[in-house]
């Protein structure tokens, strides 16, 4: 078994799309989310899932993680204080 190497040139492996967000080119091959709108890259997953989630899904997010503990600890954090007298 022998090393491959890759020697296409970019003119043999044309980009088949761009990513929404960065515009770079996509290959076939690369992994992408597929949106009604077009293809997200790898890279700007992230931030685009940020930007783009609804409440609902961000909830959905946290149930299904099974991050309510976490969320509620953090959403009070800055009002927790011990009652006195
Ligand atoms: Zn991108």
């Amino acid at each position: 078994m022998g090393y491959i190497e890759d020697t296409r040139e970019p003119e043999d492996n044309p980009p088949v799309a761009s990513c929404l967000e960065c515009e770079e080119p996509l290959y076939s091959g690369d992994e992408v989310a597929d949106v009604p709108a077009g293809y997200i890259c790898i890279n700007c997953k992230t931030s685009t899932a940020l930007k783009h989630a609804s409440k609902d899904e961000l909830k959905d997010f946290i149930t299904s993680n099974n991050l309510e503990d976490k969320f509620g600890i953090w959403f009070y954090e800055p009002y927790v204080k011990i009652l006195e007298d």
